[in-house]
């Protein structure tokens, strides 16, 4: 059986989706190692009132700063792969993987190879704003041949309310797992084939059963590729993507 890569995880972006990281990550291990194995792993937990207030500012520059920081941390306390466990701070994505000295994979790229895995091309996007309007999300997948539906302006409106105003804080309110799969609706007749929940905290408001289209659980997929990456012998690039093998 081949060693275990120790996973630094940067989180609290919100807690309430980092506790799933933690919880997935330790299945996976689990599950593929069995006994009572369960995954080497760092969680740093920002508090995300100053992040939030970066993304208020669109202060990407000083957001970036503090994921670097963070990674920078995570591997001096020895983690051999960096994970960061939020779609919107992806944003950042460049300045914490430059020169890190360990891999990090990206959320988008594990959202691709769950794509893949359903044989989907075309996929809709549910997240905040900056993930659906600022284009680095869609320009990460496109790098996999994999096009991109976003919902119209109300429904992004919508988004960013339930997104910042409830689920961030720990609540999920009936009205707005509606609000949630009238969007999946949305992205079908827009010609989605499937929808990532490109927000981690998304996954906790609305469920396959509820949705009109195959789901792709961000936190989730990404979550459980991290693990299989720990536990990969010979993890090896394709397309510029760490793939676990
Ligand atoms: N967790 C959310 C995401 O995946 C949004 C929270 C944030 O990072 O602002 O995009």
């Amino acid at each position: 059986m081949s060693a275990m890569r120790r996973i630094g995880v940067i989180g609290g972006m919100s807690w309430y989706s980092t506790a799933e990281y933690y919880r997935v990550i330790n299945e996976r291990v689990q599950e593929r190692r069995g006994g009572h194995h369960s995954a080497d792993l760092l969680v740093h937990s920002l508090d995300f009132s100053g992040i939030r207030q970066c993304q208020v500012d669109r202060d990407w520059e000083r957001a970036g700063a503090i994921m670097r920081a963070s990674a920078d941390g995570l591997v001096g306390a020895g983690a051999e792969l960096v994970v960061l466990a939020t779609n919107l701070m992806h944003k950042a994505a460049g300045a914490i993987e430059d020169g890190l000295g360990v891999p990090f994979l990206h959320i988008a790229d594990a959202v691709a190879q769950e794509s893949a895995r359903l044989g989907t091309r075309r996929i809709g996007l549910l997240g905040a704003r900056p993930v659906l309007e600022d284009g680095f999300y869609a320009e990460r997948l496109s790098r996999h041949g994999i096009d991109t539906v976003v919902p119209g302006a109300a429904a992004r409106d919508r988004l960013d309310e339930i997104i910042f105003g409830e689920l961030t804080v720990g609540e999920v309110r009936p009205e707005s797992s509606a609000a949630l799969q009238a969007a999946v609706r949305e992205l079908a007749g827009a010609g989605a084939q499937a929808v990532a929940l490109a927000c981690t905290e998304l996954e906790l408001a609305l469920t396959q059963a509820d949705a009109a289209l195959p789901l792709i659980a961000t936190a989730r997929t990404h979550a459980r590729a991290a693990a299989d990456l720990s536990l990969s012998p010979t993890p090896h690039t394709t397309n510029g993507t760490l793939v676990a093998t």
